[in-house]
């Protein structure tokens, strides 16, 4: 039983730190364009790491950027639990979107160091670089380097559209740092997330559980037709790619229908076509599709039914069509105890929940692979992510961040 159940965070002194996030690469839209180490992100990691040090916190940076502040415990020997997020955005991100569960962290630190209350483990709280991947690709990069997915080298040498490497940018802005953080030296990690999706919002439950992923695939596919003039070609001739590129993207919104049913859903993301000229038929088309399913099983099952698909598609545009690159993520399991943890804080604290799998990637599942991890979901209006109009009030975040706060700190250990 933790002693420590009337601790309460101060949600005023959350909200105001939320909206001072909100100002740094506000849109007029009223949501957030802050890509991972723009100028804004600097802006907004030399503001979290200003307040990290005022609430005492120790401060160490690694070669891409992740930051991590630490608040002593009271045993040399125990390792820090990790509480964060990211505090990166999409181009027309929200407020809350990562930024809730690296401030969520800190608030919980403004709360012990309130209440006087000295913990076993130490409390990390940590900014994954590049979690949104929407400036440098891959996603959820910097946890990735962290958990040892990816090397420092892939990291550094990834490019945004203007050929600028995240590793430049890293130098410029003075955040490759040189302290060496590996999962071995950390004890678990607890990531604070709104849904981005409508489930608690619509069931007006107000704390989800996260007991895995769902089954995500990724897919590169490549168009292969023929260019020629859009006049005088005759149309029996034609091998149109985007012709064919269309055939692709209703194929892959029918696989999403066709397992609807089971929560399987697919998006074609991405579209780039050449010549990409007036005038002339397009020859070639890449597209980026995903899959998501609840089961590994059901996520083949999708990729399986839209490749079967495939031949038809390419017999009846008389273009290639091609999967040149494919990966997957997701399918994992959160540990048990800390999700045990995070259900019995909010029954403690008189809270519902729900057993949720994330449909979306996240930091934490790949810290899932080398540490115990889990996340908590906060509802979020209407389900509405990745959009300008992303919104939470107090109300919707309260609940989550007392039971991060509690399940922190049965982890953490109150120091005897
Ligand atoms: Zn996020």
């Amino acid at each position: 039983m933790n002693v420590h159940n009337n601790v309460r965070p101060n949600m005023a002194r959350l909200w105001s730190m939320l909206m001072r996030s909100a100002e740094i690469g506000a849109t007029p839209g009223g949501g957030l364009n802050r890509l991972a180490l723009s100028d804004d992100d600097a802006t907004m990691r030399r503001q979290f790491i200003d307040w990290c040090v005022e609430a005492g916190c120790r401060i160490q940076i690694d070669g891409v950027g992740n930051i991590f502040a630490t608040r002593a415990g009271r045993d040399p020997c125990a390792k820090p639990v990790l509480v964060g997020s990211h505090l990166d955005t999409q181009v027309h991100g929200g407020r809350f979107d990562g930024i809730l569960g690296v401030l969520a962290g800190l608030e919980l630190v403004h709360t012990l160091n309130e209440f006087a209350i000295t913990t076993k483990h130490p409390i990390t709280v940590v900014n994954w670089t590049n979690e949104e991947g929407a400036r440098f690709e891959p996603p959820m990069m910097g946890s990735a380097i962290f958990t040892g997915h990816r090397t420092p080298d892939y990291a550094w040498a990834r490019t945004d559209r203007h050929g600028v490497t995240l590793g430049e940018e890293l130098d410029r802005l003075g955040f490759k740092g040189t302290d060496t953080l590996t999962p071995d030296l950390f004890d678990s990690l607890f990531e604070l997330h709104i849904e981005q999706g409508p489930r608690l919002d619509a069931e007006k439950v107000p704390v989800g559980v996260v007991t895995g992923a769902f089954t995500v695939h990724g897919h590169v596919i490549q168009i292969r037709g023929e260019t020629g003039h859009a006049g005088p070609t005759p149309m029996p001739s034609r091998r149109n790619a985007l012709v064919a590129a269309s055939l692709v993207m209703l194929a892959v919104d029918e696989i999403g229908w066709q397992f609807h049913g089971e929560e399987g859903k697919s998006t074609t993301t991405r579209l780039k076509a050449e010549p990409n000229l007036l005038g002339a038929i397009p020859k070639f088309v890449e597209l980026n599709c995903d899959m998501r399913h609840p089961t590994a099983a059901g996520a083949d099952a999708m990729i399986s039914a839209f490749r079967k698909r495939l031949p038809e598609l390419e017999e009846r545009s008389r273009c290639s069509i091609e999967v040149t690159e494919s990966w997957t993520y997701g399918g994992v399991e959160l540990d048990k105890t800390c999700t045990d943890l995070v259900r019995s804080a909010a029954a403690r604290l008189g809270y519902a929940t729900k057993d949720l799998l994330t449909e979306a990637g996240h930091d934490a599942l790949h810290t899932a692979s080398v540490l115990p991890a889990t996340i908590i979901f906060t509802p979020c209006e209407g389900g509405v992510s990745h959009n300008e109009k992303e919104n939470v009030t107090i109300a919707d975040i309260e609940p989550g961040m007392n039971v991060l706060l509690q399940a922190v700190l049965a982890r953490a250990k109150l120091a005897e």
